[in-house]
């Protein structure tokens, strides 16, 4: 397929080792997701495999793929017409699956918002902003269609010692489980710029939309950061971020923000 600029396909590949009603919501999600955040092509990509199963199967498609397992959006030496392929991998774990845990799902969510990310900033690594916003739409969205707090549920295990220096969360070598600092940071930032008489929903378009927009690099990040927050990235870590305490609970979104409303202004 070309790229012409405005359009992203992706060509699913789902192993028979998941149940059929997993694939049916996966097709409902991304379904959604492509509604709801359409990603933009450009040259060299415009193209993506989606590759899920179950983790009893052994990576099924490693021949194609490579022995890594997880659940990631990932690349190696595959390349195409337009480049190297990436690819969004989903290895489901089988207690998810035996366990109707909601992450299961919510992971489908998470990777396809590094996908937005990488479309328009290839070369974006700062952890807590690339982690922290999948992590935090993957949340959202737990909300909205499930009913679930996936916040409260597995992302409060936020470290006193990041609110204390957030810049040590730049680094994807930094500890943390399950991104709950990650999250944290991007929800105070989120606070913050209500603070700013943003909307709750403005707020959040401008960390997940208008950011990206500018296409931020590991190079520029911080005065796009300035740009689109109104504050530069030293202040906020330094003068905001540690007045805020470490509980997830202090700074969760409300309960009915849309993602719709965040992102269909
Ligand atoms: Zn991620």
């Amino acid at each position: 397929m070309p790229p012409n600029g405005n359009d992203f396909t992706f060509g699913y590949t789902i192993h028979e080792s998941l149940p059929q009603d997993w694939e049916t919501e996966f097709n409902l999600i991304m379904k959604n997701l492509i509604e709801l955040l359409p990603i933009k092509s450009r040259s060299g990509f415009y193209y993506a495999p989606v590759f899920a199963w179950n983790e009893n199967a052994n990576l099924p498609y490693s021949s194609i793929i490579g022995f890594r397992g997880g659940s990631s959006i990932s690349g190696n030496s595959w390349f195409d017409v337009g480049g190297q392929v990436l690819w969004m991998q989903l290895e489901i774990p089988d207690q998810e699956i035996m366990w109707e845990h909601i992450h299961r799902y919510t992971v489908i969510p998470h990777e396809y918002f590094h996908f937005h990310q990488i479309a328009k900033s290839p070369d974006f690594g700062i952890k807590w902003m690339m982690e922290g916003s999948a992590a935090t739409f993957e949340s959202l969205y737990a909300q909205q269609y499930y009913g679930v707090n996936y916040f409260m549920q597995a992302q409060t295990y936020v470290d006193t010692k990041y609110v204390n220096e957030p810049a040590l969360l730049e680094l994807y070598s930094s500890n943390e489980i399950n991104y709950s600092s990650s999250v944290f940071v991007t929800l105070v930032l989120a606070k913050e710029l209500q603070k700013s008489n943003y909307s709750e929903e403005a707020s959040f378009r401008l960390i997940f939309k208008d950011f990206y927009a500018k296409y931020p690099s590991n190079e520029n990040w911080e005065t796009i950061f300035e740009e689109v927050f109104g504050m530069s990235v030293n202040d906020f870590y330094v003068n905001v971020v540690p007045t805020y305490t470490a509980d997830i609970e202090t700074v969760l979104p409300s309960e009915n923000l849309t993602l719709q409303a965040i992102f269909q202004e």
